[in-house]
């Protein structure tokens, strides 16, 4: 669950970027987060991580008050959430294997669960034939569908995707959308954000508008996905 009530972010250089933003996403939901360049998309995303607090107001995400976290608390909310960043942040070096085990080994899981779940999440992703394969060999939306698995292994209740279709062609980026559907219905909350207004409107459910740092809009639509 998200939770921000009269949030505001003024930075130091003197911008607004959000603005008494009141917002609430629930456990099981799946959102679209838009809004043009500047509007406070990414402001937005560090909130609900935690890289930053608010100037005002109050942000709770999967049962934490994030203004109040602090040393090791941060890193274990942190692994109640998945984030899924524009730039991968993948290392290269690493196989598609061990890029996912990396989290898990820094979580304290045991050999035996790293074993069983990294097939897991990257069948999930329809890599499982890439495991053993250096991450730098691979396309970019094999790549996204490796920090897609990253995010997911610990089996977080919040998955945050940044503009996930930015390099994908429109036929890659509807198979994406597909794929995080997918996710959310196994019971993942998904909060997808993006510029791609037609996308969005293809898709339908619920979705958020942010201009100039506030929401103005956040409602149901329907879409013309079928098996909605
Ligand atoms: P979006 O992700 O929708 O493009 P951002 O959240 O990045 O929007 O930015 C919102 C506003 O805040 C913009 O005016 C941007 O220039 C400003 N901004 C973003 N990050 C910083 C920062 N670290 N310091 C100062 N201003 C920032």
């Amino acid at each position: 669950m998200v939770e921000l009530k009269n949030v505001n972010v003024h930075y130091s250089s003197g911008v607004d970027a959000l603005v008494d933003v009141n917002l609430r996403i629930n456990d099981g939901e799946f959102v679209f987060i838009v809004g043009e360049s500047g509007a406070g998309k990414s402001t937005l995303m560090k909130l609900m991580m935690r890289e930053i607090v608010p100037s005002s107001g109050r942000v709770f995400v999967n049962g934490y008050n994030l203004a109040k976290l602090k040393g090791n608390k941060i890193a274990k909310f942190r692994r109640s959430i998945g984030v899924v960043f524009q730039e991968f942040r993948l290392i290269q070096d690493y196989t598609v294997y061990e890029n996912v085990a990396f989290v898990l080994r820094i979580a304290d899981q045991s050999m035996k669960y790293i074993r069983q779940r990294v097939p897991y999440v990257l069948n999930l992703v329809e890599l499982a034939n890439k495991a053993r394969n250096r991450t730098r060999e691979l396309s970019g939306g094999e790549q996204q569908r490796v920090a897609i698995a990253r995010a997911l292994a610990n089996d977080p209740g919040l998955l945050i995707v940044d503009e996930p279709t930015g390099n994908l062609d429109p036929k890659r980026s509807y198979e994406l959308v597909e794929l995080l559907k997918d996710i959310n219905r196994c019971g993942t909350t998904v909060v997808m954000i993006t510029h791609e207004h037609d996308l969005v409107r293809y898709f339908g459910g619920r979705i958020i508008n942010i201009e100039k740092g506030s929401v103005t809009f956040d409602e149901n639509i329907g879409g013309h996905d079928e098996d909605e």
